[in-house]
């Protein structure tokens, strides 16, 4: 007797060139990571796995916290924990929106009963510390957060000074480095970052899925001392504390870790720390200056303020009379690109053009520009053919002549 509804066939996604803001490329060793035999939580064979985990992100976030591991769940997840751990009904929260995350993180906060207030700025602009540190002036704040790389923008957020001025004022610092880490230098110790939260799918170059975090020993005590427990069971980092807290004599089950998303993050990180941290931000910095010098000569201008532009994140104003949504559409469908569109206020506005990860490759900043070339040309946009690629070419070709020097944390504080 025929089924009444057919079975499907089995999934079969094609191959796409992931440039967007992210999943960005994923490396067939991490793909093979995955396909390794699924292990029970609490299998010694994979508690050594998960200590090697916290070992490497350790390194990638620059730090020694105790309570540097990885979430159950994608950056957002990392977000509500951060958020729904140290904040409670009444306590003064601060948060600086100047994107689409930066929103987010306001919207979760609030969520939690604080009393939270937005410092906004326009977007594409980034914060400087007087400014935070006026806003510290009125009233008490336990937490101030903010995004490091905004992926709605393109901004890079420095840090050192807003952190020194969030101490001063003896606040927490919540730090969203969903798309920084893996691509630019976080350095959460060196900088004095009390809560900090990535992702896998962006600079780890994993698929979806864990949110990699770490919690200082201040954060921890300010956990501690709770007056109410955490709304969240899941995301309540005095239970998640059980399991991978690694000064307790045994772990004990929260609920079950995903182990072949472990596995590939755990090749994710090997992957970064084996071509070493300073070789990963020189990479992205490179193909950001070719694309940067590709995008120019199509007369593409970038949204975020000068001398603030994050490498892996590539937002440039869409040329006027271009139709934005079929130059993607058409990326994807004839030349197998993603690209993403923009957010909020930047909708129909902006192209977001992702080299993060196993992306940031020069043969991708090449395709790119090529593919991008011929549908401008195709949608009448007046430029010069052919002088995207050229430029990128160029610039590479300088590049390779006068290297750059290693970049140390970026921010000029000395970290690493
Ligand atoms: C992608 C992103 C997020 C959300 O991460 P998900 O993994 O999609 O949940 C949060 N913040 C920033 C800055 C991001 O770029």
């Amino acid at each position: 007797m025929p089924l009444p509804n057919p079975i499907p066939e089995t999934a079969q996604p094609p191959q796409r060139l992931l440039l967007g803001p992210g999943p960005s490329p994923v490396h067939p060793r991490i793909l093979e990571a995955l396909a390794r035999p699924t292990l029970g939580h609490l299998d010694p064979a994979y508690l050594k796995i998960m200590d090697q985990l916290q070992g490497m992100l350790r390194r990638l976030f620059q730090t020694e916290n105790p309570m540097t591991f990885a979430i159950s769940g994608t950056g957002t997840a990392g977000m509500e924990t951060a958020l729904v751990n140290l904040l409670e009904p009444g306590d003064g929260a601060l948060v600086c929106v100047n994107g689409y995350f930066g929103g987010r993180m306001a919207e979760i906060a609030e969520r939690t009963g604080a009393r939270v207030t937005r410092l906004e700025r326009p977007w594409g602009e980034v914060f400087e510390a007087g400014e935070i540190e006026a806003a510290l002036e009125h009233g008490a704040v336990k937490v101030v957060a903010l995004v490091m790389a905004e992926t709605s923008t393109g901004a890079l957020q420095p840090l050192a000074e807003i952190a020194e001025a969030v101490r001063r004022h003896d606040a927490l610092l919540v730090v969203d480095a969903v798309t920084a880490l893996g691509c630019v230098p976080v350095a959460v110790e060196a900088w004095g970052i009390d809560a900090i939260y990535s992702c896998s799918q962006k600079g780890l170059g994993c698929p979806s899925g864990l949110s990699p975090v770490s919690f200082s020993p201040r954060a921890m005590a300010a956990v501690a001392a709770r007056k109410t427990p955490v709304q969240s069971w899941y995301l309540d980092l005095t239970l998640l504390a059980r399991y991978w807290d690694e000064g307790k004599s045994a772990r004990v089950y929260h609920h079950t870790a995903p182990s072949n998303m472990t596995y590939a993050l755990h090749e994710g990180a090997r992957r970064l720390l084996e071509e070493s941290l300073d070789g990963v931000y020189a990479r992205h910095r490179r193909n950001h200056e070719a694309l940067a010098a590709g995008l120019a000569a199509l007369g593409m201008p970038y949204t975020a303020q000068e001398g603030h532009r994050l490498p892996q994140l590539n937002a440039v104003a869409v040329p006027e009379g271009v139709a934005e949504g079929v130059v993607r559409q058409q990326l994807l469908e004839r030349f197998g690109i993603e690209i993403g569109g923009g957010l909020g206020v930047f909708a129909g506005k902006v192209w977001r053009i992702g080299l993060m990860g196993h992306g940031s490759r020069e043969g991708n900043v090449l395709l790119l520009l090529a593919a991008l070339e011929q549908l401008l040309v195709e949608q009448g946009h007046r430029f010069d053919p052919g002088a995207g690629v050229a430029a990128a070419n160029a610039s590479y070709r300088k590049q390779r002549k006068h290297p750059a020097k290693p970049e140390t944390d970026g921010q000029g504080s000395g970290a690493e």
